[in-house]
């Protein structure tokens, strides 16, 4: 049995509160019937609901899974209970427009708490992902009848939801979907089709499930121009009978084993289109920021949860020390304390990174000024590909190194940091592939508009360093932003270089290290802002991991890995331009 899950809360609101500073998120007319108190009660008792009642489902879930049962999934021991206390409780709907039963907090509040159920439980926290994927979509595109008929339901989670996109043939290639939907007199269609790894493609929470499908009508043009969404009830809304979706199989896998991953088969199943024919991609583009938040925020929140067990045990495990004296603590040891602060260091830049795309996202979508409202979503349109690819990278390394820290009691199942390491590595694949992001950053968000994003980047990175200057105890950490900076421009002007003289495939082959590199000076950006917070705010944790120390090493221990991806992302490798 694994240990107990431990909310990163206090780390959290203090990236909220003096980082973010989200107090300007609750002026916005938006938000304005909350406030910084309110929304930190609410994340103190999110931080309660997940240690105690979803961080326990945790282990059992990884050793029963979920499993195919006559036709239909069933979850783990404790899950349904779970679920049912999520939704009594109002999780779903945290940021959900008021208007359909939602408590419309920012997004950044709803971002904090995914940390925390995430780091509780990857395979719960899955299900709330796609319902709110799904009422997110909905609400953007769906008409006003169907809106009205199923976002309540989703928000306040009496009904479940998919995201059905992938086919065997097209995965990262979704122009390649074949899943065929032939229209019918009433208005209706009839869709055909199998689509693979669904997630939660079946429950046993809810007896509805809104499957939102991409599917292409009969005379569709082929490509990404031909797909169009549908919605397909799991049970027919007039009938109440089945609808034609039956699950094939689960998939075996190497972690979430509690969260069902489904082949759905779609046999003549009924659906309705959602929003323009041919424009089912654009409606799911709508919220692929949303999407890309949400899996941002699995890498930190494993690599918290795996950090905090990792800290418990190095105070606990006795080895080494003098043989003529009692055995020390392995915390005492100097390579042991090198992990702990690679783990803390990583894990709190890439939460500070990721928590203010969100504030970016709130402040772009209910800020008042035009003007602010698109240079924040240009930020958050920059950073997002960064905190999704690097943030699940990080994740990775810091369960990994928990494993490290419980030496071979971490290779052992009971220790529960195996877990962490296979549960979090599916956050690097899904949701665009890491690669496929570094593509994203590169492509679209770098050259398409010569570089103008990345200039408010660097714009807000500079602005820090203006305001807190180079002295006293944040003189290392000031620096070595201030480098990362001038060396992220050169990159920067590098691949700029490359598409000026039509190098595309060279740009391709750098895009994975520039996003690297973009993760981390921007995690020194974040680690600055978090010590001109408060570099001497202490805690409980031995002083090793307070915010003074972490900077200091971020500075001098991790930033220097820049110099080494700056020279990746400059080689020409001639085998990758044939
Ligand atoms: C546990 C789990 C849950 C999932 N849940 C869902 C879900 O709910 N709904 C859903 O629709 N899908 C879901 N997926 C599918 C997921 O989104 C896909 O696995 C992902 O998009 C990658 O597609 P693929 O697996 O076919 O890999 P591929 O597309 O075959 O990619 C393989 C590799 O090739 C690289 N690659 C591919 N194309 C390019 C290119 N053009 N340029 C450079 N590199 C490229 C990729 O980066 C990757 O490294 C889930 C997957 C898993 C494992």
């Amino acid at each position: 049995m694994s240990e107990s899950y431990t909310a990163p809360l206090a780390d959290s609101l203090f990236i909220l509160e003096r980082v973010i500073r989200w107090e300007r998120l609750f002026d916005l007319p938006a938000y304005r019937h909350a406030d910084g108190d309110l929304a930190g009660a609410v994340l103190t008792e999110g931080a309660k609901f997940c240690e105690q009642v979803v961080g326990p489902i945790n282990a059992v879930g990884d050793e029963q899974g979920s499993v195919l049962l006559e036709g239909r999934v069933k979850t783990p021991d404790g899950f349904r209970e779970a679920y049912r206390e999520f939704t009594a409780a109002g999780w779903p709907g945290l940021d959900m427009p008021q208007e359909y039963g939602g408590q419309q907090l920012p997004l950044t509040v709803q971002v904090a708490f995914a940390e925390m159920l995430n780091g509780a439980c990857l395979s719960f926290a899955m299900l709330p992902l796609m319902l709110r994927a799904g009422s997110r979509l909905l609400i953007d595109h769906a008409d006003d009848e169907l809106k009205q008929r199923v976002v309540p339901k989703l928000v306040s989670g009496e009904w479940g939801a998919t995201i059905c996109i992938t086919e065997a043939q097209a995965g990262s290639d979704v122009g390649r979907i074949r899943t065929l939907a032939r229209p019918q007199a009433d208005g209706s269609y009839r869709l055909t089709g199998s689509k693979i790894f669904i997630t939660y493609g079946d429950q046993d929470f809810t007896e509805q499930i809104i499957h939102l499908v991409l599917a292409r009508t009969p005379d569709a043009p082929p490509g990404t121009r031909g797909i169009s969404l549908f919605l397909v009830p799991g049970i027919l809304f007039d009938s109440g009978q089945a609808n034609g979706v039956r699950v094939e199989r689960l998939e075996k896998k190497m972690g979430l084993k509690a969260s069902p991953t489904c082949v759905l088969n779609l046999e003549g199943a009924t659906g309705y289109r959602i929003g323009e024919q041919n424009r089912g991609l654009n409606a799911m583009f709508t919220m692929v920021n949303l999407m890309r938040l949400e899996v941002s925020v699995q890498g930190p929140a494993i690599g918290a949860a795996a950090t905090a067990t990792a800290l418990n045990y190095a105070r606990e495990r006795l080895q080494g020390g003098p043989p003529d004296a009692a055995p020390v603590s392995i915390i005492e040891h100097a390579d042991v304390r090198r992990m702990l602060l690679i783990m803390h260091c990583r894990n709190m830049a890439m939460r500070a990174l990721v928590f203010e795309a969100a504030s970016n996202l709130d402040i772009a979508h209910h800020g008042e000024d035009e003007d602010e409202r698109r240079r924040a979503l240009q930020l958050a349109e920059f950073l997002l590909p960064v905190c999704k690819a690097c943030g699940s990278e990080a994740g990775f390394e810091v369960a990994s190194l928990a494993v490290q820290v419980f030496g071979g009691h971490g290779y052992i199942t009971e220790s529960g940091v195996e877990q962490y390491v296979r549960d979090v590595r599916v956050a690097a694949i899904y949701e665009g592939a890491n690669g496929i992001q570094a593509l994203d950053l590169v492509s679209r968000k770098l050259l398409r508009d010569q570089g103008a994003r990345f200039r408010i980047l660097a714009g807000e990175i500079e602005s820090t360093l203006a305001e807190t200057g180079a002295l006293g105890s944040i003189g290392e950490i000031h620096q070595a932003t201030q480098t990362g900076l001038a060396v992220l421009e050169r990159a920067t002007q590098y691949v700029l270089q490359l598409a000026g003289e039509g190098r595309q495939r060279a740009i391709e082959f750098s895009a994975s290290e520039y996003c690297r590199l973009t993760g981390l000076v921007a995690g020194a950006w974040m680690w600055l802002r978090i010590a001109h917070a408060g570099a001497d705010a202490n805690d409980d944790r031995d002083n090793l991991l307070n915010h003074g120390n972490c900077a200091r090493f971020y500075a001098e221990y991790l930033i220097p890995e820049m110099h080494t991806l700056a020279h990746r992302i400059n080689i020409s490798f001639t085998e990758m331009e044939a």
